[in-house]
C-alpha cells in the first residue's frame, strides 16, 4: 500500500514500528528516523526477517525543519508519524506542509518553557493544511486518541446527546521500582505536577494539583485511588461533543509515586526553569529524567494491567442513559508480543492505526483534525484486530 516515516525511536515508537511490521500489507516500507540513529538501527535489526515490511533508518534532528524536509523529500512517505516529543510537533508540521505530506501525532505541541497542554498552536495550521490539500491527525495515542474515538463512537451509536464524560486512566501495573514513570519522565511529570482542570458549562474550572481524589473499582485491576488532572483531549472534546455539560479526566497513582513526586517537587527537581550548575545552565526536570529508569526498560519488570476508558451519561430517545467503553491491557502480554509494557503498547497501537487510516484513505482531510472528528467505526474495528479490544458496560459504577 505505501510508506510511513516514523520520527522518534523511544518506547511508543518501538511498539508502533512492531505493529507496522505486523501490518505489512499497509506499511510496505517504513523509515525509522530519530536523533540517536543507533536506536533505530537496533530496532531494525530486531525486526528484520520477521516481516515483509522494508525498514530503513535515518538520523534526524526534528527541531530542524530543513533536515526534516530533506529526509521527507528523500524517502517520500505517504504519512509522517511523529513519535518524538511534543516539542517537535510544529517543526514536523512545517516540514509536512513544505512537502505536502500527511501528518499524525500522539500529543499536542508544547513549548519547552511552559507546560500548557493546549491545541491553539496546532489548530493555527488548519487553513495552511487545507490549502496544501493534506491532513493532520492530532492525538492518535490512547489518551488522547482512543478516548476520543470512544467518544465519537458513543455519540454515533449510543446517544442523542452526551452530557457528562469521565475519562478514567488506570495503570494497575507494578514495575518494582520505588519511583519511575511509564513514559517519557519529563512529559509525564510536567503533566501530573500541573494544576488540574475540567470543562464545565462551557468553561474551565481549575483545581490545585491532585486536589480532587476519588476511588474506583476497575475491572480486572481492583480498587484504585485516582486524581483529577488536566488532559489535552478535554479541550477538543469540550468543543466537538454535542450537548456536553462536563468532562473530566482521572488518572490513578499509588501512594509511593505521589510521595516521591511531592518530595522531588519540594526540593525543586521537577522545575522546568533553567538553573546555573557548575558553570552551565541545566533544567532540573531534564536532569531528573537522566537519573530515572528509562521507561523503555520497564517492560520485562512490569506486571499487572491497564484499564482505560470513558463513562458517558446522556440521553437516548428522551431517556437518561449511562454507558462505559474501556480497554484492558496486560503488561506482560504486551511484553511477550512486542517487548514493551502496556503504557507504550496502548499508545503505539493507535498511532499505527491512525497512520493506517490516512494511508488507506479511510480518513480523509484536508485540514487539521482531532481524532473524534472522524468516523469512529473503522478505528474501533482496527482496535479489536490489532491488539486493543474494547469492552462495554451498560450499567457502570459512576464517579461522583
Ligand atoms: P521517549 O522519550 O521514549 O522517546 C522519544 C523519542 O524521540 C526518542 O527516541 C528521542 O530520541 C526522540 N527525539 C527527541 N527529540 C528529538 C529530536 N529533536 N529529533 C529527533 N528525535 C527526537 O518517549 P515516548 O516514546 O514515551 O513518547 C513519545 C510520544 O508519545 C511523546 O510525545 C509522548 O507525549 C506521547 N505519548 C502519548 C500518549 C497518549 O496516550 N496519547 C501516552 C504516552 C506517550 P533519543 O533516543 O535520542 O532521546
Amino acid at each position: 500500500m505505501g510508506k510511513a516515516l516514523i520520527i522518534g525511536c523511544g518506547g511508543v515508537a518501538s511498539v508502533a514500528v512492531h505493529k507496522c511490521c505486523q501490518n505489512s500489507e499497509v506499511f510496505e516500507e517504513i523509515c525509522i528516523a530519530s536523533r540517536t540513529k543507533s536506536k533505530c538501527d537496533a530496532l531494525k535489526a530486531k525486526l528484520e526477517g520477521t516481516s515483509k515490511t522494508k525498514i530503513t533508518t535515518a538520523r534526524v534532528d526534528a527541531d530542524k525543519v530543513d533536515e526534516l524536509i530533506a529526509l521527507i523529500n528523500d524517502f517520500k512517505p505517504d504519512v509522517v508519524l511523529n513519535l518524538a516529543l511534543p516539542y517537535q510537533d510544529l517543526t514536523i508540521m512545517d516540514a509536512c506542509l513544505a512537502t505536502k505530506t500527511n501528518y499524525v501525532d500522539t500529543a499536542n505541541y508544547e513549548p519547552e518553557d511552559t507546560a500548557k497542554f493546549e491545541y491553539k498552536w496546532q489548530w493555527a495550521y488548519r487553513r495552511r493544511f487545507e490549502e496544501a490539500g493534506i491532513t493532520a491527525l492530532l492525538g492518535s495515542g490512547f489518551d488522547p486518541g482512543v478516548t476520543g474515538v470512544f467518544c465519537a463512537y458513543a455519540m454515533k451509536h449510543e446517544f442523542d446527546e452526551i452530557n457528562y464524560i469521565d475519562i478514567l486512566d488506570c495503570n494497575g501495573g507494578d514495575h518494582g521500582y520505588p519511583f519511575a514513570t511509564n513514559f517519557n519522565p519529563e512529559i509525564n511529570i510536567r503533566e501530573v505536577s500541573a494544576k488540574g482542570s475540567y470543562w464545565e458549562d462551557g468553561k474551565w474550572v481549575e483545581t490545585e494539583p491532585m486536589e480532587i481524589k476519588r476511588r474506583y473499582n476497575f475491572k480486572e485491576v481492583g480498587w484504585k485511588d485516582m486524581y483529577l488532572l488536566h488532559h489535552e483531549e478535554l479541550e477538543s472534546l469540550g468543543l466537538n461533543i454535542k450537548g456536553i455539560k462536563r468532562i473530566r479526566f482521572f488518572m490513578t497513582f499509588g501512594q509511593s509515586y505521589l510521595t516521591h513526586l511531592k518530595c522531588l517537587e519540594n526540593v525543586g527537581m521537577t522545575s522546568i526553569e533553567p538553573i546555573e550548575f557548575e558553570g552551565r545552565q541545566i533544567v532540573p526536570l531534564q536532569f531528573l529524567k537522566a537519573v530515572l529508569p528509562d521507561p523503555a526498560t520497564l517492560g520485562p519488570r512490569t506486571v499487572g494491567k491497564t484499564n482505560i476508558g470513558c463513562i458517558f451519561r446522556g440521553k437516548k430517545d428522551g431517556k437518561d442513559k449511562t454507558y462505559y467503553l474501556y480497554n484492558i491491557c496486560d503488561h506482560q502480554e504486551c511484553y511477550k508480543e512486542v517487548g514493551s509494557q502496556a503504557v507504550s503498547y496502548t499508545t503505539g497501537v493507535p498511532a499505527m492505526i491512525g497512520a493506517m487510516m490516512l494511508m488507506t484513505g479511510t480518513w480523509k482531510g484536508p485540514g487539521v483534525f482531532n481524532i473524534e472528528e472522524f468516523d469512529p467505526d473503522p478505528f474501533m474495528d482496527a482496535l479489536n484486530k490489532w491488539g486493543l479490544p474494547w469492552q462495554e458496560d451498560r450499567n457502570p459504577e459512576l464517579v461522583d
